[in-house]
């Protein structure tokens, strides 16, 4: 085992002073250091070390299991650890929440927490829970390669959000899961930026496209040959190849059917080739120019060619009573075409994460039908700035208002409620309560949210611009929403089509056009119904509204803002209703280097993460906490009254003895359960006095 010297400080809360300047310095000496894990009270700070350490391996799963967080150096496995064992000790269901920007390292923390718990469970040996061990940790291969890409932040950044939950049996062994994904960007599939990549399926199919189970896609493997992969100027990776052995394997444990594990692939397949499809107009109306591509695309779809033809360049229409077909113009089509890869992707992804849930269902895997205790893991994007935001943007920025507000609520929360159990007085910490912007975006009628889809009802009248106007108005007095319109001196807004909002973590400039596109996130009738036609049933089961005839009106459907609304609506009340454990991640700089700390960009970080006010709120009144007997077990030995054993009392008279013979009266409070140590330089001295035994 590599041999962990002491540097810095373990525990922010331990810090002399509460700065900006001081944490900077703890968090980068230890980085330097290699130790890129750091507590606040229960919460662990980490840095992306960008560099394997080998700190995952056995011993170091030995050394955390069963243990309490402080008998060891800061650790990610004692925070699994920890959520386990309460799990397990108590029946409580818990959550780690892991947040952080793109590349600070989330999914490896969740990937890391899952193979401790994997690690440390089982220990019987029992072969139907190895192998739900082994689907569960494979779901993520299937998930990463179909939900990540590579991007200029990081090249293998999860372009959705992943909340799982751990089903635990009562021997706290796993019998399975459940996944749910939030907004996939799609928008990935018809267009990257430079530097960037499409989703790695794509780069996977074609990598793999000469081995005998991929010859029927008639693909070349080329990126740069198909439209829906050039546009980042970035080829294959050198692993696509056998990542691709790695997702159909994974596929096969996770049960996927041979027909299954094909139809997915030729939808990738028909993606690639339906990006190169082309139009001209002809008297006015629309052609394809390269009917290859198109045919192989109905080829792989399994759908009629002429069928797919028509819908690319026309649409049904019901008026009066008559059914008419329309030619589209050119823009349309181009829009139909992509609106169609987007469509079609997103199902794919959807299902697949209904089939690894099917797969992990844990009353399907182990006939079990409790589901038993649950520890929830969520890995969710981090909050977005860049040169050009969109919806996308907005919606993930929103998700990190929402997931602060909890944070906020449940850091307060739980601290308030342990000082009241104890019968302790609790002091109030001030500090930015961002309801007001989770306010400003959802709330019915005048949130942001509302006012784009009271423009969506208006199909063709509203435009991006009209929509930007209408925000204007019912938001110009609010705090946190200013508009080019509004502000025309504001230097920072270049555009009249922006809007920007004051968020938690920074001012974030939003461009208004697609929103209404994005947020109303419609594909004309005719392509689900030639969907839902396919004699692939995979494919068409996945298109169900195309089952509907022409004249037959349907429901309007709900809008991707606001189904974006009520998904994290609904996270937040399963996170409250668990214990929850925090993880924020730093990225340590842009140039995905193990050697250096960009002090500029982690001090924005810490800012933004609110880890200032965490230590804050934590060291309130008091800077550690513990119960009695855990505390008599570690410095027992540092009294002669205590040591070896108190046997004058229970273990509060005892650690209230202890307390008193080294003249720490006045800085602690006895609570029911546990001793409450209000200065650092206190627990300073205690460990001190232990290590100079
Ligand atoms: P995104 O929001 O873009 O999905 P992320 O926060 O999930 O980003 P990761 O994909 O977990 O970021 O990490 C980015 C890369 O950083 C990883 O591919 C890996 O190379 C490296 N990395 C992260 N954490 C660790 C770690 N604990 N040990 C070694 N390398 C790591
Ligand atoms: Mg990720």
């Amino acid at each position: 085992m590599t041999c962990v010297t002491k540097v810095g400080i373990d525990d922010f809360v331990l810090l002399d002073e509460i700065t900006l300047d001081k944490f900077l310095e703890n968090l980068s000496r230890r980085f330097r250091a290699g130790l890129i894990y750091t507590y606040i009270g229960e919460v662990c700070v980490s840095v992306n070390p960008y560099r394997t350490l080998n700190i995952y391996e056995q011993d170091f799963i030995n050394k955390y299991k069963d243990r309490e967080l402080f008998e060891n150096p800061a650790h990610i496995f004692a925070i699994a650890d920890h959520a386990h064992r309460c799990m397990k000790q108590r029946g409580q269901d818990s959550c780690v929440v892991i947040s952080g920007e793109s590349g600070s390292g989330k999914t490896e923390a969740s990937k890391i927490i899952m193979k401790y718990i994997a690690a440390v469970t089982n220990l019987a040996g029992r072969q139907e829970i190895e192998r739900v061990k082994n689907i569960l940790i494979q779901s993520n291969t299937i998930l990463e390669s179909f939900g990540n890409a590579k991007t200029t932040r990081n090249d293998n950044s999860s372009r959705f959000g992943k909340y799982m939950d751990i089903n635990f049996d009562f021997k706290g062994d796993p019998i399975g899961g459940h996944v749910n994904n939030y907004l996939l960007e799609k928008s990935r599939v018809i267009m990257q930026q430079p530097g960037e990549r499409n989703f790695h399926s794509f780069y996977q199919a074609l990598a793999a496209c000469n081995e005998e189970d991929l010859k029927r896609l008639s693909l070349r493997n080329d990126p740069f040959g198909y439209n829906y992969t050039k546009y980042g100027g970035v080829a294959s990776m050198p692993d696509d190849r056998s990542q691709y052995r790695a997702t159909v394997s994974a596929c096969k444990i996770l049960g996927f059917s041979t027909q299954e594990i094909e139809t997915l692939w030729n939808v990738v397949g028909a993606i690639l080739h339906l990006g190169n499809v082309t139009f001209t107009t002809e008297e006015d109306e629309v052609k394809i120019i390269d009917t290859n591509s198109m045919n192989k695309t109905a080829d792989l779809l399994q759908v009629n060619a002429e069928e797919l033809k028509r819908t690319l360049c026309e649409r049904v229409i019901a008026a009066r009573g008559e059914i008419m077909q329309k030619s589209h113009t050119l823009i349309e089509a181009e829009f139909g075409k992509n609106a169609l890869a987007k469509a079609i992707y997103d199902k794919l992804f959807t299902w697949i994460v209904s089939k690894v849930n099917s797969a992990i269902d844990p009353q399907l895997t182990t006939n079990i039908r409790s589901k038993g205790t649950v520890i929830g893991v969520l890995d969710i994007y981090g909050f977005e700035i860049f040169d050009r935001n969109s919806f996308e943007q907005f919606c993930i920025n929103y998700c990190n208002e929402k997931l602060q507000q909890l944070f906020i609520e449940l850091v307060l929360k739980q601290e308030q409620e342990e000082y009241k159990q104890e019968g302790i007085e609790w002091q109030t910490v001030e500090f930015f309560n961002n309801q007001i912007i989770c306010d400003l975006v959802e709330r019915p009628h005048q949130g942001v949210l509302a006012i784009m889809d009271e423009a969506c009802l208006n199909v063709g009248k509203i435009t991006d611009e009209m929509l930007l106007d209408a925000m204007d108005k019912k938001l110009n007095s609010h705090q946190h929403y200013s508009s080019r319109q509004l502000k025309p001196l504001d230097k920072q807004m270049v555009h009249k089509t922006e809007f920007r909002i004051k968020h938690y973590a920074g001012d974030v400039v939003y461009n208004i056009n697609g929103f209404l596109d994005k947020n109303r996130d419609t594909l004309f009738q005719d392509f689900k119904r030639l969907l839902y036609s396919s004699h692939a049933p995979v494919i068409s089961n996945m298109w169900p509204e195309g089952a509907l005839d022409i004249t037959m009106t349907t429901k309007r459907p709900l809008t991707a803002g606001t189904l974006f609304k009520n998904s994290m609506i609904a996270l937040v009340k399963t996170l409250s209703s668990k214990v929850p454990y925090y993880v924020r991640c730093i990225k340590p700089n842009e140039e995905k280097s193990p050697a250096s700390l960009d002090e500029e960009r982690v001090s924005h970080q810490i800012r933004y993460l609110g880890l200032l006010e965490n230590v804050r709120v934590r060291r309130a009144g008091f800077a550690h906490r513990q119960t009695y007997d855990r505390f008599l077990k570690r410095y027992k030995m540092i009294s002669k009254f205590t040591w070896p054993n108190f046997t004058a009392g229970t273990v509060k008279d005892g650690t209230q003895v202890l307390i008193e013979e080294k003249g720490f009266k006045n800085d602690v409070k006895y609570g029911k359960t546990k001793i409450f140590i209000r200065s650092p330089t206190t627990l300073f001295a205690l460990e001190k006095m232990r290590e100079d035994l």
